[in-house]
Parts: C-alpha cells; sequence; structure tokens
C-alpha cells in the first residue's frame, strides 16, 4: 500500500514485545490471520480468504507465516518476510500440516496454550482444535490488548497526522451541502475528498434530517431540504491509523429546538475531555458527558457510550462506557463522541479524538464544533 509520509516504521519491537507478554501470561503460541493485529504484527494487509493465511507466533524462538501459494508475491511485498520466515502451500496441500510443522520446529508442546487471534474465522479455529485436541485455548486480546491500547510516540505522530487530514475534509464539507443534492452524492464527494488526503475510506455516514437520530444511518437517497439538520461522521486511514470525526450541519436555517440541543452537546463533549487525563477511569470521562446531557435534559436521548479506542482500527480499546472502570493512561487514543438523538426529528453528535498526555489530554481534531449553518 502506497503511504505518502511513512511516520510509523513496524519494527521486530512489536513481535517481541508480544512473545514477551505470552511468556508472562503462560501462553505457548499465538496464531493471528487476516486482521488489524496481523497489519500491526508484520505491515501485511492480507486478504480475508477461504485459504488459509496464518502467523503463528511461539513464546520463544522464530515466528511463521503460513501463506497460499499465490498470496506469496503480496506477503513478500508487505515486508513482513523480515519479521516472519514464509511458509508457503500449494491447492492440493492441506495447509494445517504446514502448521503443525512449524509447531514442530518451534518445540511448542501439543498440550500448551494457544491463543487464537480474535477474528480468525472458526472454520480455521476448529481446524486447529482439531489438530492439537491436548491444547488449552485463549483470546489471542490477552497478548494483543495491552500492546496496542497505549500508542507510542510514532503511532501518536501517526494519528495526529490522520486528524489533521480529516480535519481537512471537514473545512470542505460545507461547499457540498446543498438542499435538493442526495445524502449518496454528498458521500460520494466526501469519500474522494477522504482519498485526497487518506490510503483508504474506512466510512462516510451523511444523515439529514430524521435519518440523523440513527447513529449508525447508512447514507441513502434522501435529498437534502432547507431546514434538515445534518450529521456528518466520516473516517479513512493514512499510514496505517484511522480517523473520525463528526460535525452537525444546518442547511439554509436551524430547526426548532436544534440550537440548544447542539450547545448542550458541545458542552458535554468539552466536559468528557476536560475530563480526561491520566489516571481517570474510563467510564468517569463517559459520566461528565452523561451527566451534563442528564442536566440538561437530553440524558435519555443519549444511547450510545461516549467513546471507543483508535488506531489500527476504528473501533478498539479502550471502551468510554459505564462499567469500564479502567483507569486511561498515556499513549490512549480514543473518540469522545456523545450524541443526541431524538426519533422522528433529528440528530447530533460531535466527535474528536483525543489522546492522553503526561498532564492531561490532547485534541487530535481542531474543526470548530459549534453548529455551521450552510
Ligand atoms: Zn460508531
Ligand atoms: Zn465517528
Ligand atoms: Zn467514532
Amino acid at each position: 500500500m502506497p503511504t505518502r509520509r511513512q511516520l510509523v516504521r513496524i519494527d521486530a519491537q512489536r513481535l517481541a514485545d508480544a512473545q514477551a507478554q505470552m511468556r508472562t501470561t503462560g501462553i505457548d503460541a499465538m496464531f493471528v490471520g487476516p486482521s488489524a493485529d496481523l497489519r500491526y504484527l508484520t505491515g501485511y494487509h492480507a486478504l480475508p480468504l477461504e485459504r488459509l493465511t496464518l502467523l503463528i507466533v511461539p513464546a520463544d524462538g522464530d515466528v511463521s507465516l503460513v501463506v497460499p501459494d499465490l498470496e506469496a508475491p503480496r506477503a513478500e511485498q508487505s515486508g513482513a518476510p523480515s519479521f516472519a520466515e514464509l511458509v508457503t502451500w500449494g491447492e492440493t496441500d492441506d495447509p494445517f500440516d504446514r502448521v503443525m510443522d512449524r509447531l514442530r520446529a518451534a518445540g511448542t508442546a501439543s498440550d500448551g496454550t494457544y491463543a487464537v487471534q480474535d477474528r480468525l474465522w472458526s472454520a480455521f479455529t476448529l481446524r486447529l482444535q482439531e489438530r492439537l485436541p491436548g491444547a488449552g485455548w485463549v483470546p489471542g486480546a490477552s497478548v494483543m490488548r495491552p500492546l496496542r491500547i497505549v500508542k507510542g510516540p510514532d503511532e501518536v505522530a501517526a494519528l495526529r497526522e490522520v486528524g489533521a487530514a480529516i480535519d481537512h475534509v471537514h473545512a470542505l464539507v460545507p461547499q457540498l451541502l446543498r438542499a435538493g443534492r442526495t445524502e449518496r452524492e454528498v458521500g460520494h464527494d466526501i469519500a474522494e475528498l477522504i482519498l485526497g488526503s487518506h490510503d483508504e475510506v474506512n466510512f462516510v455516514i451523511v444523515a439529514s434530517g430524521s435519518n440523523g437520530a440513527s447513529p449508525h444511518h447508512e447514507t441513502g437517497d434522501r435529498p437534502l431540504e432547507a431546514g434538515d439538520a445534518v450529521v456528518v461522521d466520516i473516517g479513512g486511514r493514512l499510514d496505517g491509523y484511522c480517523s473520525d470525526e463528526t460535525r452537525n450541519y444546518a442547511i439554509g436555517h436551524v430547526p426548532d429546538g436544534y440550537a440548544e440541543l447542539h450547545a448542550a452537546l458541545e458542552q458535554a463533549q468539552d466536559a468528557a475531555v476536560e475530563a480526561t487525563r491520566p489516571g481517570v477511569t474510563a467510564e468517569s470521562i463517559d459520566a461528565a458527558a452523561r451527566d451534563l446531557l442528564d442536566d440538561r435534559g437530553y440524558g435519555h436521548l443519549f444511547v450510545h457510550r461516549t467513546g471507543h479506542g483508535i488506531g489500527v482500527e476504528e473501533h478498539e480499546d479502550p471502551y468510554i462506557v459505564g462499567g469500564n472502570s479502567e483507569p486511561v493512561a498515556p499513549g490512549m487514543a480514543f473518540s469522545i463522541e456523545p450524541g443526541i438523538y431524538d426519533r422522528g426529528r433529528y440528530g447530533a453528535r460531535i466527535e474528536d479524538i483525543v489522546v492522553v498526555t503526561d498532564e492531561g489530554v490532547e485534541r487530535l481534531n481542531h474543526r470548530p464544533r459549534g453548529l455551521q449553518v450552510v
């Protein structure tokens, strides 16, 4: 995948950290299929295919990447071979024979404890379990979560860069919003703009009028009308790291009651950002936004958590949600995105990505958060 500016160099340290984590938690080997974790560990963006692609990470020793013959050129190009020995299998081979060979070579006990990356297809997991009937199984998150939840300075730099890139797109959104254009037409233009400053488009939500009351509305054929509120939530990927930013616009004039609602939402979003600093719990950040909206009488319309972690995936740990008593720490990056959804009328959400710093918090999005009438 071509990138404009390489801020993050994937080096052997990530795999070394995974192996260290496996040794502390008593895991003998980890299996990772095509996923963000594979990309995180090796830089290989593998296609999720019915043919097995599997990274085998033993707690000690050499890492192997089992790939179908026909994927070998892509795997080689990705740079993964500098971290893992490529093991290819042909169309008539059983790839699980290759996997067992590699485990034997690494000296991994057949009755050991194996971690399976959370998104490895059950079709593959079940075959592995068949081949290793005496083994114990644990979720791959027990290895990967602690690695990915705290971003290093290079990752924070990449998130800052992609945050600026999506700010740039939002700056151009007002000129796309006009009565008579459909959500889909606007969404198409936004996707083009995202590609202008990112490597990939991850998602485009343009939710106009009553569609704004559905937090994950599928951009559709509704034409924008004067007096609509429009929620625009967009994100892409640059240099492997994701952006995600939401702003609200009004077409021509502001619908009844919306200015007050939006003002309360801005305060709620600020309150949650201001509550963020090292050591506070994820749920206390959620409560900061929620308490404010409760006070203003909108609490019952705030139907989702305040935020989600972000990095090589759009949604990852930590989740900023009631019940998550985990303290946040420097290097954790997540969204703060309270929303108000008034079914049948309109909705609003204000979303920025923030990163916890040694002293407090840094916002990675800087577009004005006020309601913009276009
Ligand atoms: Zn979402
Ligand atoms: Zn979003
Ligand atoms: Zn988000």
